[in-house]
């Protein structure tokens, strides 16, 4: 009797934290028991003893065939699973139905066992999952056309930038063809080779030779610029002696330092070995250092270059020191980018397009070196370039 007592409170216990209504019939359908599990489980199973179990489960309703089957023993189950139903307290329910055969003590089926599951908060996370991946889904399909118009749009970029770049790079091409008759008569003129010049007319010359030369540094600069983004720029390496090549950029600057005053200190180590290089695009670095060194600082300020081997082994290092205006920290990112001008030089006190460091940059790294600077604004700047030694002492 105890042993009873335990059975019925373990299976209340289960029916309960299942969830689980059941109803026992006899082989007419009519109900003789229904499992009261409790809290809101007679929502599970409609009805009470007594009643027919088909008129009270709607859900039933067209499944007599498959009924009959599990009562005459030729099905062993069936089941309607995810059954939406509206429990009496309004709550939107999802339940599992199965039915199977009751049997008496002998083994034989004696009516049907509906078995009610409430998988409702199965069904409520089913139901969300489902809803997640359907938004997953948009948000994919959104993505993959953002994308492909992100894609489009940098194929258009890139065709408009090739197009600039082409453009760049016929405009200056055909600007140097003029330039240079434009300068090559007049070199003729100012060597008085067509007649005597006056005073004035001679200094009126010189002033479209410099803003000659000034437009063929610019067109020279914009095609460097574009070759070296479609990586049209090469180098011809061989050894080179950096010092002969600054010494040679010193004597071209001169009348530049001369102009304003400003005097210029070599200092190039005896033991300074050779480095591989391309000898006409070493010399536009250390033109283009000399130059910006020159521009932007004071007249009569000293101007100091130094060649020696670099600390990182197998380089050696340039370094241009001025004493200008420096640079502020916050410029330091943009000072290598294609048209940046500082401050000084928007005022309008330096000609330039903005190309120069940045083409010395693109140029120093595809020797496989590396330029940088170090400025105190107010105090000066040092610019550093480093170039790889022909023959590396290892080599040797
Ligand atoms: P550009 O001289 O034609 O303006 P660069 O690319 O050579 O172009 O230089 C970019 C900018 O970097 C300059 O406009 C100037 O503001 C700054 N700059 C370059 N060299 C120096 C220097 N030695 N001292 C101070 N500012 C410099």
């Amino acid at each position: 009797m105890e042993t009873e007592f335990v059975h019925e409170s373990v299976m209340q216990a289960i029916l309960r934290d299942r969830r689980i209504g059941y109803a026992i019939t006899d082989r007419d359908f009519n109900v003789l028991e229904v499992g009261d599990p409790g809290v809101g489980a007679t929502d599970l199973v409609a009805g009470a003893a007594g009643c027919n179990l088909i008129a009270e489960t709607p859900e039933l309703v067209g499944c007599e065939t498959a009924l009959a089957e599990v009562l005459a023993g030729s099905l062993s189950h069936f089941q309607l699973p995810w059954v939406n139903r509206e429990l009496a307290d309004g709550r939107l329910a999802y339940l599992t139905m199965t039915v199977l055969p009751a049997r008496g003590p002998a083994g034989d089926i004696t009516g049907l066992l509906l078995v009610v599951q409430d998988v409702s908060e199965m069904g409520h996370l089913d139901q969300r999952i489902t809803q997640q991946r359907n938004e997953l889904r948009l948000l994919e399909e959104k993505l993959r056309r953002q994308n492909m118009q992100l894609e489009a749009q940098n194929a258009e970029l890139r065709r408009l930038d090739e197009a600039k770049s082409a453009f760049l790079s016929i405009a200056a091409h055909e600007l140097r063809t003029p330039l240079a008759a434009i300068r090559g008569y007049l070199e003729l003129l100012l060597d008085q080779e067509a007649g005597p010049l006056t005073q004035p007319q001679a200094d009126y010359l010189q002033i479209v030779d410099s803003s000659a030369q000034r437009l063929l540094r610019l067109s020279n600069q914009l095609l460097d610029s574009t070759r070296l983004e479609m990586g049209r720029l090469d180098l011809t390496l061989q050894r080179t002696d950096l010092a002969v090549i600054l010494r040679d950029a010193i004597r071209e600057l001169a009348p530049h330092f001369a102009a304003k005053a400003q005097h210029v200190r070599a200092q190039i180590a005896a033991d300074l070995p050779a480095c591989l290089c391309d000898a006409v695009r070493a010399a536009q670095v250390v033109s283009n250092l000399l130059d910006n060194a020159s521009k932007y600082s004071s007249p009569a300020s000293t101007l100091t270059a130094t060649l020696r081997r670099a600390n990182e082994d197998g380089f050696v290092q340039l370094a241009v020191h001025d004493e200008g205006s420096g640079i502020a920290a916050e410029a330091a990112d943009s000072l290598f980018t294609p048209f940046y001008r500082g401050p000084a030089a928007r005022q309008g006190a330096a000609p330039g397009a903005g190309l120069g460091l940045y083409i010395a940059r693109s140029l120093v790294e595809l020797h496989g070196g590396r330029l940088w600077f170090e400025s105190v604004p107010g105090a000066g700047s040092t610019f550093y370039a480093t170039f790889l030694v022909a023959d590396p002492p290892s080599a040797a």
